[in-house]
């Protein structure tokens, strides 16, 4: 992936699922990043995530827009306390400085987001453990190819 703003096309069912790193989540989450923008700092990846699997807790420095093609992902506490209770076939909106404490996985799902910034995963005092944005995916995801 270019550092310069380009097209871009991946054909997802020929591009194999990387273990999401481990300490961003607990149980087995995968992804497949589709594509980086450095010129806004926008990227976009497709995540599989197995019943229970859970996503650590993270601030999203910008927002973000997902479409849940498959399962059910519990963000924000879900419905029952004032978050979301994501299920495919569902679309969702994360605003700047969104917080979620835990996003839980309550069946096999699947699901395309794209990041408008980074994601900031913090420890239980709000200290950042990882800033992970479009250069440090690009490198994850280089370094598993
Ligand atoms: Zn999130």
């Amino acid at each position: 992936m270019a550092e310069a703003a380009m097209d871009d096309y991946v054909q997802m069912d020929e591009v194999d699922w990387v273990v999401f790193p481990e300490g961003l989540c607990s149980g087995l989450v995968e992804w497949k990043l589709l594509h980086v923008s450095p010129e806004t700092g926008a990227w976009t990846a497709a995540f599989r995530a197995e019943k229970g699997a859970s996503i650590a807790r993270h601030i999203h420095v910008g927002p973000g827009e997902y479409y849940m093609t498959k399962g059910v992902m519990q963000v924000r506490g879900g419905a029952d306390e004032g978050g979301a209770t994501a299920r495919a076939p569902g679309y969702g909106y994360e605003a700047c400085n969104a917080q979620h404490d835990y996003t839980v996985f309550e069946e096999d799902s699947e699901l395309y987001m794209t990041f408008l910034g980074p994601l900031n995963f913090t420890d239980d005092d709000g200290n950042t453990i990882a800033l992970v944005g479009w250069r440090e995916v690009s490198e994850a995801w280089q370094a598993a190819a």
